[in-house]
């Protein structure tokens, strides 16, 4: 049986469903701060917060866990800043926890929800997992510390660990089962597609200033059942048993400015999308694109939903059911 903490949020659910489509036994974990319990796709629940090691135990001692995906986290860079704490709490101090109990019951296979945010600021594009590590944020200074930790964890005890560094996660399952739900909402295509719905005005452009042909941020956005069958992949090179200490880009490497994406949103839901320039939003690097050869490589990766049109068509098809009033 796999344990995925956080199973019942945006990427963590697409997981579970990935997961269960390739015969795998599923227990959830999620305190449903962020999560939703509708979007919770396996009989197997446990309602806890992954600093709660008592409850975290005793859902090791209920199940017969062989191996865990660990998404739950908190996520927001800029709540990374104003609330350091919690974030070092949360993400440390509660993978730590999880780290310790993995440990207690050895189970000893680990697949971890990283970030594109480790690299901060990156000096060439595409990037590479050999580039460097320089968080500028609080949100991706704790991703890394955990890969960190990881590879500690690999030459003191034996861990088996697969790092998944995401790009811009992004779309809905295209079946409609799960899809983005955040509260509050900060990232650009459930935004763009809220004006599409008419439930907010314009969409602001954080800058368009930046040295890319139209001025506005460039992003690499990959969908997120792309995303999921990469976990499946690691997953399986974790169960076969290769000792393992290693981390992969995950990204569609093409790239597409802010700008790209609200006139693809356009198209996708024929609605008028009014936007407006706004300032730059500190923090954003001007362009984040991934190369994946890696996890292509290693893992056998394919994306099966590359075009941009489709991950936004998929993410307008959830977002219109859950959110039309
Ligand atoms: N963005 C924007 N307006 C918004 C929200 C986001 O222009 O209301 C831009 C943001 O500056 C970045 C891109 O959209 O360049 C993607 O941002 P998002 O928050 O979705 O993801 P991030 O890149 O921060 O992980």
């Amino acid at each position: 049986m796999i344990l995925v903490t956080g199973g019942a949020g945006y990427i963590g659910s697409h997981v579970v469903l990935s997961l269960r489509e390739m015969g795998h036994e599923v227990v959830v974990l999620d305190d449903l701060s962020r999560g939703h319990e509708d979007l919770i796709f396996s009989p197997n629940f446990v309602q806890c917060d992954i600093r709660d090691r008592e409850a975290v135990g005793s859902a090791f001692a209920r199940f017969p866990i062989e191996a865990v995906l660990h998404f739950a986290a908190r996520s927001l860079v800029g709540e990374s800043m104003r609330e350091p704490e919690v974030y070092y709490d949360v993400n440390v101090n509660g993978t730590l926890s999880l780290l310790s109990v993995m440990r207690d019951r050895g189970v000893n296979a680990l697949v971890f929800s990283s970030s594109a945010a480790v690299y901060g600021e990156p000096e060439r594009t595409p990037i590479s997992e050999e580039d460097e590590l320089r968080p500028t944020n609080v949100y991706g200074e704790t991703k890394l510390f955990i890969e960190s930790m990881l590879r500690r964890y690999h030459e003191a005890y034996g861990l088996n660990s697969v790092s998944l560094r995401y790009f811009n996660a992004a779309g809905a399952d295209p079946e409609g089962r799960s899809g983005e739900d955040h509260d509050p909402e900060t990232h650009l295509i459930p935004l763009v597609l809220d004006v599409a719905l008419g439930r907010r005005k314009e969409i602001a452009i954080f800058g368009t200033d930046y040295p890319t042909p139209d001025g506005s941020c460039i992003r690499d956005y990959i969908h997120v059942t792309d995303l999921a069958s990469a976990h499946v992949l690691a997953l399986k090179s974790l169960i076969q048993g290769k000792a393992r200490c290693s981390a992969y880009n995950l990204g569609n490497g093409m790239g597409y400015s802010v700008k790209d994406v609200i006139d693809v949103a356009r198209r996708v839901t024929s609605k008028p999308i009014p936007a407006s320039a706004g300032p730059r939003r500190p923090g954003d690097p001007a362009v984040l694109v991934a190369s994946s050869d890696r996890a292509q490589k290693d893992l056998g990766w394919r994306r099966a939903h590359p075009e941009l049109e489709e991950i936004v068509a998929t993410a307008w098809e959830w977002h219109r059911r859950r959110f039309s009033r």
